[in-house]
């Protein structure tokens, strides 16, 4: 019998219980899934999401597998006591959300649709046509399994792409893509809209500081659905004062939720999203769950496991 421990937020037990099953039940293995345990040492998966209530992993002496809800993993791996593979959770729900939220902001900058918005009764824009797409570059910080699906699909609807990532990629002709310092360099310098999908980790921390902002493009928009940490706060909202960044989109922060007397809240040009560029679909996410799970019973390989070195 195979054990599983649902250790996530309570409020997605009901729906998360009854995808679980419908996912599990089709591979046909003999389980027990539940949200308590008295003896930790029978647990061989834990369904894991940081606002659980395993936080000390020691006891779980025979744990196969961590299987996190999110993707984002800061939280876990700097847990100590997490020593047993963790993988993040890749889903398809989670990608197309995102997609959606890069994309309406992406065109939301490219057709500077808040000067309309904002526009004061009578006073007519008539000289303010948008660039055609081909003729904006779009970079995109980040190139896993969203930042890539994301820069296709800007790519496709035919902006100009480029890409940074901490591997070369090369197979995908239609974006440019770039690693190392000189990369992201040159990403800063060409970029008409910059999107932040890299992961929080020591090396991306306020990796959008003074520095590499007097880089970038004057007039620059940047939309950041990675990571609060991403962004030096200070720096942002001094280049947001000069013009140097025409415009941000924010979706994740330092501290969340952001502070109601933050200076993000009543900047004009910055719209503040809640954390909700996109999420865990708990239908689609069960079957990427089942399939670790089965993988773990048949000494496969786990899929989207984290590598603790890199933390992501
Ligand atoms: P992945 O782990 O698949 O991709 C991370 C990407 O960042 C990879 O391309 C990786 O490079 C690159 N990277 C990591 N470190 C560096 C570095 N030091 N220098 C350059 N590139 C680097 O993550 P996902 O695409 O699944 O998710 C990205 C992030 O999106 C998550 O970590 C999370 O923070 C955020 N997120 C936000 C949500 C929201 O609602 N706002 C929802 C879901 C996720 P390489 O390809 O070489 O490994």
């Amino acid at each position: 019998m195979i054990k599983i421990l649902y250790s996530a937020d309570p409020v997605d037990w009901v729906e998360y219980e009854l995808n679980l099953h419908k996912a599990l039940d089709q591979i046909e293995l003999d389980y027990q899934i539940s949200t308590t345990y008295n003896t930790p040492e029978e647990i061989d998966y834990i369904i894991y999401a940081p606002d659980g209530t395993v936080q000390d992993f020691n006891a779980f002496t025979n744990l196969k597998l961590v299987q996190n809800l999110w993707a984002g993993v800061e939280v876990p791996t700097a847990n100590k006591t997490l020593t047993q593979p963790l993988a993040r959770m890749v889903e398809p729900g989670l990608t197309l959300g995102m997609a959606d939220y890069v994309m309406g902001h992406v065109l939301r900058h490219h057709l500077g649709t808040d000067k309309f918005s904002n526009a004061r009764p009578g006073e007519w824009l008539g000289d303010n046509i948008p660039a055609l797409a081909q003729d904006r570059m779009v970079g995109v910080l980040g190139l896993g399994e969203l930042g890539l699906y994301c820069a296709q699909k800007i790519a496709d609807f035919g902006f100009q792409t480029c890409g940074w990532s901490r591997t070369q990629k090369t197979k995908d002709i239609n974006i440019e893509c770039y690693n190392g310092t000189k990369g992201l360099d040159s990403i800063l310098a060409k970029s008409d809209i910059l999107v932040l999908l890299l992961p929080n980790t020591p090396e991306t921390n306020h990796i959008i500081d003074a520095d590499n902002i007097a880089k970038m493009r004057d007039g620059v928009a940047i939309i950041n659905p990675g990571r609060g940490t991403l962004i030096n706060d200070t720096a942002l909202l001094n280049a947001l004062n000069s013009g140097k960044v025409a415009s941000a989109t924010l979706d994740v922060f330092q501290t969340e939720p952001l502070p109601a007397d933050h200076l993000y809240w009543t900047h004009s040009n910055v719209l503040v999203t809640p954390h909700i560029a996109s999420s865990t679909r708990i239908n689609t996410a069960c079957n990427v769950i089942a399939e670790n799970i089965r993988r773990g019973e048949n000494n496969e390989p786990f899929l989207y496991l984290v590598d603790k070195s890199v933390g992501y």
